[in-house]
């Protein structure tokens, strides 16, 4: 008899969207499992851009530091063109980042240690770790159970097939020895390098099959994605596709800008990207052609020395060398999106196996991950019975406009990007139109500027806001504070850590103006009483905070008022000491150790100094809600159009 076992999700596929999934739903504690084809995760190559929003999540997880200190920062970007003498010159030299953007730079690391660090990290959690060499052979939805969100009811049905080595073992065509080539990785990939899964035993299973039933999966399983295909969904989009030869290696060069990322349009050899790389390696981006989808490529004609000598002939007449070649591939892809994410929220579709696009943009990975970072909550939130199933109709809605918002900017970039770049009428692209492009699009290559509309999750934008410097539907733009207990300066989004919690931001404005006080007063009072959204939407067994948490910012200095002054539901007391949670109270002040590094949270964020406003943020930091102090019963209104009261 096939074994079964229940699980509350199963996640097919453990690249960047499905670990950053696993994460997530080990963060929380829901029953997962994950299982992955391959027999060893990637270890060198692939993608490798780290956009600055990526790292403020990353933070959230509590692995933010080894991305920075491992990846190589971007900092400033430059363009070279052809000069009128024949050769290149540089016309273009600006911040990769506006300055502001985020508190985290742009960092570049290979896929594989963001793999491991999230793979760490869900172990860390709640010791959860991928199943490999197993892929799914079949999957149905009992429609009898579609709707019964009851803690029994499971109604997705896989049966997994464990692999043989030869069936999980990937054959990456342009690695330089095999898929276990590993010259660039650290020490705590070895075991994987060496071994892959054969020393945990997972060939012993070879050809058995289990079934698992779940209340849901998740297809995070790449572009040629086996669950899209069991939803009868394909990745629809342009007739163009591109041609991509991607290079790591260690150079000798005289090229000024070999550690800054920087774009090289030559005359007649085309284009390249390059982008700084750690450990001395730089990765060169090479379009080598654009074929119809119909055509099949001679991926024969490209090789190593191919995608080097084509480089050389941008580069001239700089000198470039390629002395170690650390990884290379030919990476052919379309702008394709799939039109739809999810089979009756049951089933869902996260990264590459919902969307693809040219690795110019460097998205691919920041863009997975944040698919399955936007679905890892709202999952979790249904499986405790903290919202209304209805809350998962937002995935496809914000992650589809994200995904749509992705391919225009690709289409953009790839033909600016061309050989011989051409606007969509068809005209040659000058070269103040390839530097206002660039310019352009910076905010939203960080990641920062996602912006969702307003839905379920998302309240429409209050005339005149409040706080201009926090859109609904975006990602809460964070500033420095200080605490009012011990003087210590922090980040306000370092606060709103990945533990499933919304946060409920009181700019409490100026609170040494008695009108104020009694203003913060009466909101305290609203919050902790049986009608306010905490005592609504928290279990009574748990902790006040543990399902929204309240974090209060003054703008009058820190010395100027007492912690004590604050009511009890600002700094309740926790379980099981009943000691004070003294890091909800915080000043836009400096602190004495940084006493010129005010943050101006305030000024910031265009809220106004004397009487503040309210901010509701959602646990993936997204703002959903601005009001001011006496609107305070609209955070309670709008929680319970999906948010299930607690008894
Ligand atoms: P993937 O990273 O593709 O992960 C999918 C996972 O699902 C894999 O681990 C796979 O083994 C597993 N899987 C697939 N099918 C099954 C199945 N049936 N059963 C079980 N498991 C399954 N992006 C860039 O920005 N720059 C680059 O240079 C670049 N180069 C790339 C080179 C290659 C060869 C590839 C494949 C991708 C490259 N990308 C690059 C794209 C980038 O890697 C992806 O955008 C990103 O990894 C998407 O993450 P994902 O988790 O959605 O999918």
């Amino acid at each position: 008899m096939v074994p079964t076992s229940e699980y509350d999700v199963v996640i097919v596929g453990a690249g960047p969207a499905g670990l950053m999934l696993a994460t997530w739903l080990s963060a929380l504690k829901i029953r997962t499992k994950v299982v992955d084809k391959r027999s060893v995760k990637v270890l060198a190559g692939q993608a490798d851009g780290v956009q600055c929003r990526t790292l403020e999540v990353a933070h959230s997880f509590g692995f933010v530091d080894r991305l920075i200190k491992e990846g190589a920062h971007i900092n400033e970007i430059c363009n070279w063109t052809p000069s009128i003498e024949g050769g290149l010159e540089r016309t273009k030299r600006m911040p990769d980042n506006e300055p502001g953007t985020s508190r985290f730079p742009h960092v570049v690391l290979t896929q594989g240690r963001i793999e491991r660090f999230l793979l760490d990290a869900m172990k860390d959690f709640n010791n959860l770790t991928v199943d490999r060499s197993i892929a799914p052979t079949g999957m149905t939805v009992d429609a009898t159970l579609e709707s019964d969100f009851s803690a029994s009811a499971y109604p997705v049905s896989l049966t997994l097939r464990h692999l043989t080595e030869e069936e999980s073992t990937p054959t990456q065509v342009g690695t330089v020895a095999s898929g276990l080539h590993r010259s660039n990785v650290l020490s705590d990939d070895e075991a994987d390098a060496m071994n892959g899964s054969v020393a945990r035993g997972a060939y012993a299973h070879a050809g058995e099959e289990e079934t698992v039933r779940a209340k849901f999966v998740v297809g995070c399983d790449g572009a040629r994605s086996w669950v899209r295909k069991q939803l009868g969904l394909s990745l629809e989009g342009e007739s163009a596709n591109s041609l991509w030869g991607v290079l790591d290696a260690v150079v000798v060069t005289d090229f000024p800008d070999i550690r800054l990322k920087s774009s090289i349009q030559s005359k007649d050899a085309g284009s390249i990207l390059v982008v700084p790389r750690e450990k001395d390696l730089v990765r060169f981006y090479v379009q080598m052609g654009s074929t119809d989808p119909n055509e099949r490529f001679d991926r024969s004609s490209i090789s190593p020395e191919s995608i080097v000598a084509t480089a050389q002939r941008i580069f001239a007449p700089f000198k470039l060398e390629c002395r170690h070649i650390d990884w290379w591939t030919i990476y052919e892809v379309g702008q394709r999106l799939c039109k739809t994410v999810t089979l009756d929220n049951r089933v869902f579709l996260a990264g590459d196996a919902f969307h693809t696009h040219s690795p110019k943009a460097g998205q691919g990975m920041n863009t997975s991950m944040m698919d399955s970072y936007n679905l890892g909550w709202k999952i979790a939130h249904v499986v405790q019975g903290k919202a209304a199933p209805s809350i998962l109709d937002t995935y496809g809605l914000e992650r589809h406009k994200v995904a749509r918002e992705l391919i225009d900017y690709d289409w953009k970039l790839s033909r600016m990007f061309a050989g011989k770049p051409i606007t969509s009428d068809g005209k040659p692209v000058s070269h103040e139109e390839f530097k206002k492009f660039y310019e352009s699009i910076g905010k939203w290559a960080s990641g920062t500027a996602v912006h969702y509309l307003p839905n379920a999750l998302v309240a429409p934008e209050r005339e005149p806001s409040l706080a201009p410097g926090l859109p609904h539907g975006q990602r809460f733009e964070s500033h420095a504070v200080v605490a009012l207990a011990d003087a210590r300066p922090w980040h306000l989004a370092d606060r709103f850590l990945a533990d499933g919690r919304w946060r409920l931001v009181l700019f409490a404005g100026d609170v040494r103006e008695p009108q104020q006080r009694d203003q913060l007063e009466q909101v305290a009072a609203y919050l902790d009483s049986p009608q306010g959204p905490l005592r609504t939407f928290t279990p009574a067994s748990d902790d006040l905070d543990s399902v929204i948490e309240v974090i209060t910012v003054i703008s009058n200095p820190r010395i100027s008022v007492e912690p004590n002054a604050f009511p009890d539901v600002l700094w309740p007391p926790k379980k099981p000491y009943g000691s004070r949670c003294y890091d909800k109270l915080y000043a836009d002040d400096s602190s004495p150790v940084t006493p010129n590094e005010r943050g101006e949270i305030y000024r910031h964020l265009g809220i106004d100094p004397k009487t503040g406003c309210v901010a509701l943020v959602r646990p993936d930091q997204t703002v959903s809600l601005v009001c001011a102090l006496d609107e305070i019963q609209q955070v309670g209104a709008f929680l319970s159009q999906f948010m299930v009261t607690q008894l």
